[in-house]
């Protein structure tokens, strides 16, 4: 395929994706409408700027099901995940979005020498999220054993890992590091495993990790960019031969705005990305928000794919906290410690450390009425905080009380996340 027929089969599929979301997803209907955007008039790809980028907030708003473009009898899964709101995002899947994202999944597998002659073990969260059925979906495509680990248990991981001979580990960086460190602990060397290849996901991780699980494994690690309000893993994935990330454009259409002004920047600069959905049945989105740092880089891969190349993503454009991979936005936090503690208290949040040893931590300022009013109560309300944070986002903080003067002191003095 040339470039320009790719771009001409991007056109045809957005064309497609407009039509079915004029008629059946309310909330694009009303923006259509809003913005006079008639998808018959829709001739090129560079039309689509002339809609106004779908944010998180749009998506949470048509909880549970609003933003679904077919009817729920053809809808066979349902992923969600967590996001500002006190709902989640919900991500709806057909028959045909769960086959065409397995086989796009297979197919960034395949190019890394990976086939169905290899046993795949899956140490993400079965849970729900998307990652964990997503490379569970494209192993199964590709005709290779599967393992469902799931995360946690890591010495059982390792005994795994070697007895069965997996191949091929998908982790998250953070619990790929926790498994390297257990093996090391177990007197399991690299020689004793099969391993060839790390799939790598969930969240930013430094290059240095790289190294590190290279030399370690003795195995090949491929970083994997995915987005679960929006699909899933694979949206990007390394390219085989260097460090950059094949965007998947043949499913999805990218875009690098200013964070602020939503302006396209040009190729090579940084800013957030934006993407769309070409062939998403149950759930497009267009010109999404994603919140993620990136750029586009201005020249082809040198190995000369059609695919454009994200550089690596360092981080996120807004002010959300990733902790062993999961997203936690700072209005999710406010809303949990004034339910937990049904007050409202000056906190701050960090996450602290990488691995295993990775956590958030959460600082409080000691509120008079409350604490040194009722002391006995203390440890009752923070055990009761932990366990909502728990159930609600997945991650139990450490929590520090502390003077709420040196809170707002630190706030200043620092970017990190806080609320009043
Ligand atoms: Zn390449």
């Amino acid at each position: 395929m040339t470039r320009d027929q790719l771009e001409q089969l991007q056109l045809e599929r957005l064309q497609s994706t407009l039509h079915q979301v004029a008629r059946h997803v309310a909330f694009y209907g009303r923006t259509f409408r809003e913005h006079g955007f008639d998808p018959d008039r829709f001739v090129s790809l560079k039309d689509l700027q002339r809609l106004p980028p779908t944010t998180e907030t749009d998506l949470i708003s048509a909880y549970p099901y609003g933003m679904f473009c077919r009817p729920l009898k053809d809808i066979i899964r349902i992923h969600t995940t967590t996001g500002r709101g006190n709902d989640p995002i919900v991500l709806g899947s057909t028959e045909g979005d769960l086959k065409s994202g397995a086989e796009m999944l297979a197919r960034i597998m395949t190019s890394y020498g990976l086939d169905g002659d290899d046993v795949f073990q899956i140490t993400l969260n079965y849970g729900l999220g998307t990652g964990a059925f997503a490379f569970h979906d494209a192993a199964r495509e590709l005709g290779a054993s599967t393992i469902p680990t799931s995360v946690g248990k890591s010495e059982r991981q390792i005994k795994v890992m070697r007895d069965f001979g997996t191949s091929c580990l998908v982790a998250t960086p953070g619990y790929a590091q926790v498994l390297l460190e257990t093996a090391g602990r177990m007197g399991v060397t690299a020689s004793s495993l099969r391993l060839k290849a790390l799939l790598l996901t969930g969240e930013p991780w430094p290059e240095t990790l790289r190294t590190r699980l290279e030399e370690g494994f003795q195995a090949k690690v491929y970083d994997i960019y995915g987005l679960s309000a929006v699909f899933g893993p694979g949206i990007a994935a390394q390219c085989p031969h260097c460090d950059r990330l094949h965007i998947q454009e043949d499913l999805f259409l990218a875009e690098i705005l200013d964070p602020v002004s939503n302006r396209s920047v040009p190729p090579g600069r940084w800013g957030e990305l934006v993407l769309t959905t070409l062939t998403r049945e149950a759930a497009p989105v267009l010109r999404y928000k994603t919140g993620d740092r990136a750029r586009i880089f201005p020249d082809p891969c040198p190995d000369g794919h059609i695919f454009r190349c994200l550089d690596r993503i360092p981080g996120r454009v807004d002010d959300i906290l990733i902790v062993k991979g999961i997203n936690i936005a700072p209005e999710r936090i406010h809303s949990l410690l004034q339910e937990s503690l049904d007050m409202d208290v000056s906190w701050k949040a960090e996450v602290v450390g990488f691995g295993a040893d990775q956590n958030l931590v959460l600082f409080i300022g000691i509120n008079e009425k409350l604490f040194f009013d009722r002391m006995k109560q203390q440890r009752a309300l923070v055990d009761n905080l932990r366990r909502n944070f728990s159930q609600w986002l997945g991650v139990t903080p450490q929590v520090r009380l502390v003077e709420p003067g040196s809170i707002a002191a630190q706030t200043a003095a620092s970017s990190a996340t806080s609320g009043a």
